[in-house]
């Protein structure tokens, strides 16, 4: 299909309005009237490719998914892996609560004892008076749930943790407003200042795992299948390996995250501290089951709104929410999982059958005919006989081109 059915067919499937399917064919619908109150300083917008992966079965639904990045093959990468595991059933995902941490520093603190006694004691007061910070919340019987105290006597540093339930958002705003409305409280009837007072990325209390099994045959055989391992354990024994492999995860959910304008330093934030718990290492786990077939699995923090922050002032993310088809944060979160999981499974199973360059070459051959100068017929034209030369780069492009312009 070309991008006008493409677009035809998802409005159709996902029962977009005839305005929300033509903002979605505009170029460039956010105004810079809109944009000025957005971030500072705006002088213009910038525009991303947005593609659809799809195949996507999820705790046995389906879903197209939204994703916007400027590299080629991760589209197709998450679509191929969606498909595979499609054939056992697709991806089973869960998400915890959207329990988010917020920190408090206190210093000067030189008797531990007593101001434990005395914060634990303040408890239920400072519970009370984050729950102001937002009706929605409390009237949910979520917000503020928990205040966990934690000490460093080398440092006479007391770091407070407000675990806050901020049901669909994702929820640095309403903890960082919590945090600095009950540190007053806390200076005023401790006498100790307070410091920082703000959300902690490392949400390692709003977890997304998802699993999906990749049959043997489908993978390439048990030889593929021994070499995947063998690429997975190069991912938990060494950092440098780790790396690369967790940025294909988040490959695909980056992608998703600037999709529905939500923070993707946050996540990605979150998803590397994570990962650092124990040393550094994969945040997907892979084993072989009885049949011989491919198990892979990944946890991963995953602090992502279906409201708030951005999410909803851009008007093409409310319109590709609605394509993606989540109803909620937890929803929104598996999904994310799914995805991350897909792209990573993608990844190590190229990287250890054929090898990513023949897949990743074919677009990343356009993306270079267009940076040698090629318009129109001729991306197709240069990108086709680079590849079959084997030899792709900008300086050559712009030798064909010159070439084929003079024929
Ligand atoms: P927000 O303040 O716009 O929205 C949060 C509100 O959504 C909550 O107060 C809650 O009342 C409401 N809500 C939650 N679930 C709901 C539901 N089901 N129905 C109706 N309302 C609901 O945004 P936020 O999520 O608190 O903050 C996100 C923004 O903060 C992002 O733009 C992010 O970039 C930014 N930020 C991030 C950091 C960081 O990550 N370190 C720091 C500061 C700001």
């Amino acid at each position: 299909m070309d991008p006008a059915m493409r677009l035809e067919t998802v409005a159709s499937l996902c029962n977009l309005s005839p305005e929300e399917a033509s903002l979605m064919a505009k170029e460039s619908p956010l105004p810079i009237s809109q944009a000025k109150s957005i971030i500072e300083n705006v002088i213009t917008t910038l525009e991303i490719p947005l593609g659809i992966a799809t195949n996507f079965l999820i705790n046995g639904k389906d879903y197209l998914i939204p994703m916007a990045v400027e590299e080629s093959s991760i589209v197709a990468a998450c679509s191929y892996a969606a498909k595979l595991a499609r054939n056992t059933g697709g991806f089973s995902a869960k998400a915890t609560d959207s329990l988010m941490i917020g920190q408090i520093q206190i210093i000067g603190v030189d008797d531990f004892d007593q101001f434990r006694k005395k914060i634990l004691s303040l408890k239920d007061r400072i519970m009370v008076e984050a729950n102001t910070r937002s009706e929605t919340l409390r009237k949910s019987g979520a917000g503020a749930k928990d205040l966990q105290v934690r000490e460093f006597p080398n440092e006479s540093m007391v770091i407070l943790h407000l675990i806050v339930d901020v049901m669909d958002a994702m929820g640095a705003n309403v903890v960082n407003t919590m945090c600095e409305h009950v540190s007053r409280i806390i200076e005023a009837e401790t006498g100790h200042s307070t410091n920082l007072r703000i959300l902690s990325n490392l949400s390692d209390l709003r977890i997304a795992e998802a699993q999906a099994t990749f049959r043997k045959e489908d993978v390439g055989g048990e030889a593929v299948v021994n070499r995947i391992m063998q690429a997975y354990s190069m991912s938990v024994i060494d950092p440098y390996r780790a790396a690369t492999h967790n940025k294909g995860i988040m490959n695909g959910i980056d992608a998703v995250l600037v999709a529905t304008m939500n923070d993707w330093r946050a996540i990605e934030a979150g998803a590397h501290s994570f990962a650092s718990r124990d040393g550094y290492r994969s945040l997907t786990h892979y084993a072989v089951n009885g049949e011989g077939n491919l198990t892979v699995s990944i946890r991963i923090p995953m602090a992502v709104g279906t409201v708030g922050g951005a999410t909803s002032s851009i008007p093409k993310a409310r319109v590709i929410r609605k394509i993606l088809g989540v109803s909620n944060a937890k929803e929104f979160a598996c999904v994310l999982a799914s995805v991350g999981l897909a792209q990573n499974f993608a990844a190590v199973r190229a990287l250890a059958s054929e090898g990513i360059q023949k897949g990743h070459m074919t677009l990343h051959s356009k993306n270079i005919a267009m940076s040698a100068g090629a318009r129109d017929e001729e991306i197709d034209e240069i990108s086709r006989l680079m590849i079959k030369e084997g030899n792709i780069s900008v300086s050559r492009a712009r030798t064909m081109l010159g070439e084929l312009r003079k024929k």
